[in-house]
């Protein structure tokens, strides 16, 4: 077995993802004076850039910080001690968010489902029809979970919260679905959209940010949750937006770059190539998958198959962190399995920067990780995943 170092290293990781090289050029900066105007000019486009990849025209804040920063900016600037939110169980991603909220004084109820089922369009009505007072505040929900590779239709829930005339604000997590997946903030009537710039948008963890409708925006002035570093109010400041604190220009100069690559390829582009790699993928995994004798598919919900992520459930009796190990020998980085996933799944990241020789040289390489880790599988994973890619 080769266990040098030599060639690149592949990454498919689902966040942080690969960062092209012209980004990593864009950053590699000057530092600029974050008043001067070529640094507005940046900013400005920036904060115009992310709001067309939101697809909205309401309200973008921009903050330092991971994704959690911008999970904790959704709920303090909209809640007050006590409210009750709804929950949308999708996997550990939204477990972390409902902890979140729980630990900010918000009541968060789980609206309970298995992880490779997600939570129905159907149960979100029948639940909110029974809140006749009005008592839930927020419905959250996990666009895209990134734990179990299942994408959440979003704009199915907002047709539920309609049909049940509840007013309650919807807030979708677009962490690892912006940029890949598509994501209508606007037209799906999203009042909070959460989103981080380390997946879809192609550069290092650092910036946190929140899509914001107008109703949200109200809601925050009524809200009585503490708050200060995340707080809209003073973020609204200054135009495009104030900061709390020094702007972190290089994570500009980066997501500049990257919104000129996501707009020179065209977003439409963009996600029908994700689409296109989410599928030859699960063609690998599929054929993998035998007989029944090999790993398979995580996500039992054909049309929730995500298009970033692939989790792939170990055949029983595998841990899935030995196939990880394998893989880690040969310079392919994957990702694993979270708690109660743990050991039973392992997760190929396929968003961002990437095309048809990274996605197959990886699907070659799981391949071989799986022959030297005994792990049992039918050869033709790779294949199944050319014959598809030369179709389209
Ligand atoms: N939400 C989703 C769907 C995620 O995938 C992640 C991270 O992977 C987060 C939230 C948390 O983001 P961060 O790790 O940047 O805090």
């Amino acid at each position: 077995m080769n266990t040098a170092r030599q060639g690149r290293p592949f990454f498919f990781n689902p966040g942080p993802t690969n960062i092209p090289e012209r980004v990593l050029k864009a950053m590699a900066s000057p530092s600029m004076d974050f008043f001067a105007p070529e640094f507005m000019d940046i900013h400005r486009y920036c904060h115009a850039g992310l709001m067309r990849v939101l697809k909205t025209e309401q309200r973008l804040f921009i903050y330092p910080s991971t994704g959690h920063g911008a999970w904790e900016a959704s709920i303090v600037n909209v809640f007050s001690p006590g409210d009750l939110v709804l929950v949308m169980e999708s996997g550990f991603f939204s477990e972390r968010w409902a902890t979140m909220a729980e630990h900010l004084g918000v009541r968060a109820e789980t609206l309970p489902a298995d992880w490779d089922q997600g939570v129905t369009a159907e149960a979100l009505q029948a639940r909110l029809e029974a809140d006749t007072g009005h008592e839930i505040k927020g419905v959250l929900a996990v666009h895209n979970e990134t734990a179990t590779g299942m994408t959440h239709p979003v704009a199915g829930y907002r047709k539920a919260m309609d049909a049940a005339k509840h007013p309650a604000l919807l807030m979708s997590d677009t962490i690892s679905s912006l940029g890949s997946i598509d994501f209508r903030m606007d037209e799906w009537g999203v009042d909070v959209a959460v989103g981080g710039s380390q997946k879809g948008l192609m550069l290092p963890t650092g910036l946190g940010f929140t899509g914001v409708s107008e109703k949200a925006l109200a809601a925050s002035k009524q809200a009585t949750l503490p708050r200060k570093y995340l707080d809209w109010r003073t973020l609204e400041g200054r135009e495009p937006q104030d900061f709390p604190g020094t702007v972190p220009v290089h994570m500009f100069f980066g997501l500049n770059e990257s919104l000129h690559m996501l707009e020179e390829e065209g977003l439409e582009q963009v996600f029908a190539r994700h689409t296109r790699f989410g599928e030859a993928t699960r063609r690998a995994v599929k054929a993998w998958g035998g007989a029944g004798e090999g790993p398979r598919l995580f996500c039992q919900v054909p049309d929730r198959l995500s298009n970033s992520v692939t989790a792939v459930l170990m055949p029983e009796g595998h841990d899935a962190e030995a196939l990880r190990k394998a893989a880690t020998r040969y310079n392919l980085s994957l990702g694993g399995g979270l708690t109660r996933l743990a050991g039973k799944v392992f997760r190929i990241g396929h968003l961002g920067d990437l095309n048809e020789p990274m996605l197959l040289g990886a699907l070659s390489t799981i391949e071989l990780a799986m022959r030297t880790a005994g792990i049992p599988h039918a050869s033709g994973g790779a294949e199944a995943a050319i014959a598809y890619l030369a179709d389209m």
